[in-house]
């Protein structure tokens, strides 16, 4: 069967994922029922699993066994990060958080089921693939810096050897058509992130403005000029 057909028949156990995943919200770099439903969902699957130490991330890799797969076959690295925001869910749907103060509302349940989904037709192919997956379950996305984490701990090499490529992705609702995937070359996904600039000015006295240094003026042509 395609591996479109095989997804199809995957989706009722997924979204049921999701559901589950949805209601039971964690926030930061500490998500341990996350971590036991996606283990539960990885369970039977010929993964090599690694738990997070500092973290509740998972780790999972699947060895390709393509038969002219060879000594240097590539690794290929899937990410879904899995943390909720400190949010209070009002939607009214039947599957709504019921953890008080926090909900799935970015999305990353939708991420988890997904490299969930992955990991079953990736394994099922197992025999196809020429190389090695690496599935990184990252807890900590928002905010929290999950992913040094996992780096420190070794992710990016954890099938033995370098990462040649990592993908991730964002669902993104309201903006564009259901069913559309978009995508581009290079980096595309946003990091936020802060500097700190000082602008010097020379005080004066309001009857002269003109031969003072107004800092405020200049820092807000800075902010002008850096969204161009
Ligand atoms: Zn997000």
């Amino acid at each position: 069967m395609s591996i479109s057909t095989d997804a199809r028949e995957l989706q009722p156990e997924l979204v049921r994922l999701r559901h589950e995943l949805h209601q039971e919200p964690e926030t930061g770099l500490q998500l341990p029922r996350t971590q036991e439903k996606v283990l539960k969902a990885l369970d039977g699957l010929p993964f090599e699993i690694t738990l997070g130490k500092s973290t509740t991330s998972v780790t999972a890799v699947l060895r390709g066994n393509a038969p002219h797969a060879s000594a240097t076959k590539p690794t290929v690295l899937l990410r879904a990060d899995m943390d909720g925001l400190p949010v209070q869910e009002r939607t009214g749907v039947d599957f709504s958080s019921k953890i008080d103060g926090a909900m799935h509302a970015c999305g990353h349940d939708l991420h988890t089921a997904m490299l969930a989904g992955a990991a079953t037709l990736l394994a099922e192919r197992r025999d196809q693939l020429a190389g090695d997956v690496v599935l990184m379950f990252q807890p900590g996305e928002e905010g929290w810096d999950g992913a040094s984490h996992m780096i420190a701990e070794g992710v990016l090499d954890a099938a033995g050897r370098r990462a040649d490529a990592a993908y991730g992705m964002h669902v993104f609702s309201g903006l564009e058509p259901h069913g559309r995937f978009c995508t581009k070359s290079g980096v595309m996904l946003s990091a936020s992130d802060a500097l700190t600039v000082t602008v010097l000015g020379a005080g004066g006295h309001g009857s002269a403005p003109h031969v003072a240094k107004d800092p405020v003026t200049a820092a807000a042509e800075m902010v002008t000029a850096c969204r161009s």
